[in-house]
């Protein structure tokens, strides 16, 4: 059996506690390997090699960490397959998809590469008389970064990319379900040339999380994950002292005006609300169909369900892959049975859908009639259910998704430019899709979701995330004024 171990100080290690996680194939529900789940002992270890690489990395030139960032950058689009197949074989993504997720994830290590442009300070010269002022951006020193299963590859690149290349080191804990693509990623990073110890990787849960959250050498943390995990990563980091960022789970809405383009909002919803199995923080969960345009939508999306096909991953064929785990299937399936009695109307079953595997598989689902107060509109489901919220007008859609305690991401269909300009305003939520079902922003801009989406006030990658690894120093500096107003160069001097 496959064991997956850390990568501390540049090279892989073995775990030395007795804790192990077993690793899945979700095709086929086969155990394809074990990790290795770190104690406090190894977290200290790859904590220490994070300190003792974190001088040298630091006082490195930008045109040397910029160099490493450029290689890195290399290398990851020549092993894009390589990548993509590890995502696939433990998430169960179709690789289309998961080279998908690659692509995003490279995004950031290319913005990354303009570290000697992002981290320019400003200057002042004589603020008073004789004295100078410039900023710099230091680096922070030691930063962690906890992950989850569903963008193997993409998530650890949102903060490894500008955390590295801003001179802090760096100790990644993926997701115990996934943890392949992050040895890749930590090969890739030591042959780019980032030093031994600046790049590590410890596999856990929340032994392993709580030790780096409390590590005294740990100077900050970036979390993605769900809303309850975030709370307590944000709370109990910052009550360590830490800077934190923690990204939550969401429940993003996608409203479509009578005015909507139907055959575009139909295919939007079926690929934002079905695509990746709905695991994406970004998924459409729920769709609010203003006045006469939820019939004919519904009959759109209904007509287009039976097209999907769903399969394993690494078939071509394939458009959707099962679900992560066994457990998260059943608990997705739970959804559909508490529907009906709670007063909604089931008008495609996944359950139904039957499959020749004992992967983790399920069928995509829609759900009419659904309101606030009900399990599929509260909770965050993240599998392939879409509910949709039938309102009469905008005011309502606004109220609907203001009102819901997630903000991450929010799409708006209509042909109606003025609508689309003032839902942009009027709507909570931190990342805005006109016509887009999944607004993630482009990595020259940063990640983020309001309200219970993102604890911190700071959102991830692009500027954010240079900000959020760095710590600004104003320096104020007075030098004797020259006696004399001229100075001989040699040459005229023009006043
Ligand atoms: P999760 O919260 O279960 O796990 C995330 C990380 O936290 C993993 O590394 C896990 O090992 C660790 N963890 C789990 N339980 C813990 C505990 N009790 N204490 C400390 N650490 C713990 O999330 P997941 O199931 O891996 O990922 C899916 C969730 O992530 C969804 O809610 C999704 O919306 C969210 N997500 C959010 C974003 C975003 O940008 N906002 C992006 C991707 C995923």
């Amino acid at each position: 059996m496959k064991r997956i171990s850390h990568w501390i100080g540049g090279k892989s290690v073995c775990g030395e506690s007795d804790r192990q996680a077993p690793v899945f194939d979700p095709a086929c529900g086969i155990q394809t390997a074990v990790v290795d789940l770190a104690d406090p002992v190894e977290v200290d270890a790859a904590v220490a090699a994070a300190v003792a690489a974190s001088y040298e990395w630091r006082w490195s030139s930008l045109s040397t960490r910029t160099a490493v960032m450029f290689r890195f950058h290399q290398l990851l689009d020549g092993h894009r397959r390589e990548l993509a197949a590890a995502v696939t074989a433990e998430h169960g993504k179709v690789l289309s998809d998961a080279s998908g997720e690659v692509a995003r994830g490279i995004e950031n290590v290319e913005f990354s590469c303009g570290v000697a442009h992002h981290l320019k300070g400003g200057y002042s010269q004589r603020v008073s008389t004789g004295v100078d002022v410039h900023t710099v951006l230091e680096p922070l020193g030691v930063v962690a970064g906890i992950t989850p299963f569903n963008f193997p590859v993409m998530v650890p690149l949102w903060m490894i990319a500008n955390a590295i290349a801003c001179g802090n080191t760096f100790v990644l804990k993926p997701s115990e379900k996934d943890p392949s693509a992050s040895m890749l990623i930590a090969d890739l990073l030591h042959e780019a040339g980032v030093p031994e110890g600046g790049f590590n990787v410890v596999h856990g849960d929340k032994i392993t999380v709580d030790r780096l959250l409390s590590h005294p050498d740990v100077d900050a943390v970036s979390f993605v994950g769900s809303t309850p995990i975030a709370r307590y990563v944000y709370e109990t980091g910052v009550g360590h002292g830490k800077r934190v960022q923690a990204l939550g789970g969401a429940k993003n809405h996608m409203v479509v005006l009578p005015d909507a383009d139907l055959d575009a909002a139909a295919d939007c919803a079926v690929s934002g609300g079905f695509g990746s199995a709905g695991e994406r923080c970004m998924a459409v969960s729920v769709l609010v169909a203003v006045g006469e345009i939820a019939d004919p939508l519904i009959e759109a999306i209904v007509a287009r369900i039976p097209g999907i096909v769903i399969g394993p991953g690494h078939d071509p064929a394939s458009e959707m892959g099962p679900l992560v785990t066994a457990e998260h299937q059943k608990r997705v399936a739970g959804y559909l049975d508490r529907a009906g009695p709670e007063g909604a109307h089931v008008v495609v079953d996944g359950r139904q859908k039957s499959f020749d595997s004992e992967g983790y598989f399920l069928g995509c689902s829609l759900i009419d009639h659904v309101r606030p107060g009900m399990a599929v509109y509260d909770e965050e489901i993240f599998g392939p259910v879409l509910a949709v919220v039938r309102v009469r007008t905008y005011d309502e859609a606004v109220a609907l998704v203001n009102g819901n305690p997630y903000g991450n991401g929010v799409a708006l269909f209509t042909g109606d430019g003025g609508a689309a300009h003032r839902f942009e305003s009027d709507v909570q939520v931190g990342m805005v899709g006109i016509n887009v079902p999944l607004p993630v922003p482009v990595g020259s801009y940063s990640f983020g979701g309001w309200k219970d989406s993102l604890f911190g006030d700071s959102a991830i990658y692009g500027p954010d995330g240079v900000r959020f690894y760095t710590r600004p120093k104003v320096v104020t500096a007075r030098w004797p004024v020259p006696a004399t107003s001229v100075v001989d160069l040699g040459f005229p001097q023009t006043r």
